[in-house]
């Protein structure tokens, strides 16, 4: 096994992460549902779990309202990269004797939730398995952090019945994370709990992160439901200017609502196909992952550059301009009412259209 777990360790690092690290069904022990490793693979024993770095170049003129495109193509390619090198290494080890599946860097979800597959569940926590293998740790935000990279990384991973070593988790006092919340004050949905913390036990570890309210929240807003800050100076890429409640109960209705709404806009450049919707999901957020950097002064900058970015609006054409806050209502004013409506508006008393009525967000068209 030692022969074994040093060739799992070096193989993502030399097809493209970063890091790359072992927990193992001991070194999970006590944790959620979401770790455990039968949920993929009856029988498995470890896990493999490693760090694929975003290029940085793009993030500052994504979140100041720059280009948009360039960010969401570093974004999908490096999720596809991540969940390639899981592939490939469970093929890998399988041909060596040794079970083993890939585990998708995102967009899978597990069915056996509430909502199912709606509530976007993961069937492995990603995040909770690189920090009990000591890949990265948690910032106060809940994303996972590195000490280069900072939260700009997507995880990947391969479970299997091989008995490989663990490697040991990072200290998470001794991480960059210095409590700023930065990464709350660029999230305009709300999901990071002020007061309360989430506390989980790895393998008899204990790892704290900002609680998080109904994951709705990012739903809501990272899916391009709504995207305006409560302040009114500034919004993610999405165009939708729709309430962002208070209240976690609210949310339900409103996605119906707007998402019914999401599918009537003309379509935009960019984008991508996710499983639960026939339009395309384009990268409007993300703002908490991409804000946070080990260099405290570059994490302000960012901030800045969001806060000060302006608003933005979409063309009858699909495309997207950014405009600033005090000039936005003249150019809504301008707009077509029915084009208008399909960003702006009190959707806590729009009618919810009966074609969508009874189901769980989104939706799909058929
Ligand atoms: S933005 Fe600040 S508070 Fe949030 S995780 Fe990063 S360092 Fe921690
Ligand atoms: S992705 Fe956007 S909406 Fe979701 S938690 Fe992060 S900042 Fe908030």
């Amino acid at each position: 096994m030692e022969n074994l777990t040093r060739i799992v360790l070096a193989y993502p690092i030399l097809e493209g992460a970063f890091k790359s690290g072992i927990a193992t069904v001991d070194t999970l022990a006590g944790g959620p549902p979401s770790v455990d490793l039968a949920t993929v693979m009856p029988g498995a024993k470890s896990a493999i779990v490693f760090a694929v770095a975003l290029d940085q170049g793009p993030i500052p003129d994504y979140l100041g309202k720059k280009d948009r495109l360039s960010y969401e193509r570093e974004y999908n390619k490096v999720n596809s990269i991540a969940s390639g090198i899981g592939v490939k290494l469970a093929n890998n080890m399988s041909q060596r004797g040794f079970p083993a599946v890939p585990l998708a860097a995102n967009d899978v979800y597990r069915d056996d939730t509430p909502m199912g597959r709606f509530d976007m569940c993961p069937p492995i926590s990603l995040r909770y398995l690189a920090v009990a293998s000591g890949v990265v740790s948690f910032g106060w935000s809940g994303n996972v952090i590195d000490e280069e990279h900072g939260a700009c990384l997507i995880l990947g991973g391969v479970v299997t019945s091989a008995e490989l070593l663990p490697t040991e988790p990072l200290i998470q006092e001794d991480n960059y994370c210095d409590e700023c919340r930065i990464c709350s004050g660029v999230c305009a949905s709300g999901l990071m709990s002020p007061k309360e913390m989430t506390h989980v036990s790895l393998g008899g570890r204990t790892f704290s992160y900002a609680a998080r309210r109904t994951y709705m929240r990012c739903q809501y807003v990272c899916g391009g439901n709504a995207g305006l800050h409560r302040s009114g100076k500034w919004s993610t890429w999405s165009p939708a200017r729709f309430l962002i409640p208070d209240e976690d109960e609210a949310f339900l209705p409103l996605m119906m609502a707007a998402g019914s709404l999401y599918g009537r806009r003309p379509e935009g450049e960019g984008g991508r196909y996710h499983s639960m919707m026939d339009d395309k999901l384009y990268t409007t957020c993300g703002n908490c992952q991409i804000v946070c950097v080990p260099d405290k002064d570059e994490r302000k900058r960012r901030y800045k550059l969001l806060a000060e970015g302006g608003v933005v609006v979409q063309n009858e054409d699909g495309s997207l301009d950014v405009v600033s806050p005090e000039k936005v209502e003249e150019r809504l004013a301008a707009m077509p009412p029915e084009h208008r409506a399909l960003y702006d508006g009190d959707l806590t008393s729009s009618e919810i259209p009966p074609e969508i009525q009874g189901q769980a967000p989104p939706y799909r068209k058929e």
